[in-house]
């Protein structure tokens, strides 16, 4: 099994464990190193994310939880910073940058709250035309693609959280399709990791990771890297779902596996069942 987790959420943003609780299970489950990827604040009121005031206690915390755990797992002080927060991703170990959201003009609907406020999304913004929200939502991975301290790409396909059933989006309609390619394209120009993604398993609000198996085989065709994370919002979920992630990401043809060090990424081989 893949042996680091750097995507993890704490009770200083909307996870429901210390970042001491998420360490030790991570290491009861068999990891050797841990990240903790605090949502970073947004320009608007977030009961999600961080608020900047916390930040140096959870930099401090981290930092206090490595020392703890030296010699035991290593651990990482790291960030999920949104394309649209409020603060310069700097400061951090590593970065993994997501976009949650569709900038609109002023607006700037979350696309991953609820199935109604999806409905409502693409009604008020879109006018129904689910193709339109996803090339306005690929797009800005341009944006992201620029940012240097950016290593990892958050849950690609965000968009289709509460869609597995494709009620609202089609992933194979050559609209979507072309949108997200032109997306993996300028994130792998720019050399950023893809993560397998199972945070909305555990959730219960799929059955599958992301990027979609379709997405994936795309992104191996065209070069791209990957690496594994659970987005774990409690201890008990610290590693849900990683032998699925391997088995999908084995199936759709990649053979490594990007782990942090400590100061860059450096591949794993992927290994046999
Ligand atoms: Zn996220
Ligand atoms: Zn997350």
């Amino acid at each position: 099994m893949f042996t680091q987790n750097l995507h993890t959420h704490s009770t200083f943003d909307d996870g429901q464990n210390t970042l001491e609780e998420m360490a030790l299970a991570a290491k009861a489950a068999g990891l050797t190193s841990i990240g903790f990827s605090v949502h970073t604040p947004m320009p608007y009121e977030s009961c999600w994310t961080i608020d900047s005031a916390h930040l140096p206690d959870y930099i401090e915390e981290a930092r206090r939880v490595k020392a703890f755990f030296r010699g035991k797992i290593a651990v990482f002080c790291g960030a999920e910073w949104d394309l649209y927060s409020a603060i310069q991703p700097t400061g951090f170990d590593y970065v993994i940058g997501s976009v949650h959201h569709i900038a609109i003009g002023n607006a700037l609907p979350c696309v991953d709250s609820s199935v109604e406020e999806t409905q409502l999304m693409l009604s008020t913004h879109f006018d129904g035309d689910a193709d339109m929200a996803a090339e306005a939502y690929f797009c800005q991975y341009n944006a992201l693609a620029k940012v240097e301290a950016v290593g990892i790409v958050g849950h690609f396909d965000l968009l289709t959280k509460f869609d597995e059933q494709r009620r609202f989006y089609n992933s194979d309609s050559p609209r979507f399709r072309a949108a997200a390619l032109t997306a993996i394209d300028a994130l792998i120009a720019a050399g950023k990791i893809f993560e397998i993604n199972t945070g909305a398993i555990s959730r219960g609000y799929r059955t599958t990771p992301y990027p979609s198996r379709a997405l994936l085989t795309a992104i191996r065709e065209r070069g791209g890297t990957i690496t594994i994370s659970t987005d774990a919002h409690r201890a008990e979920d610290i590693v849900f779902g990683f032998t699925q992630a391997e088995a999908l990401a084995r199936s759709c043809g990649f053979t490594e596996i990007w782990q942090f060090d400590g100061t860059g990424f450096v591949p794993v081989l992927l290994k046999d069942k």
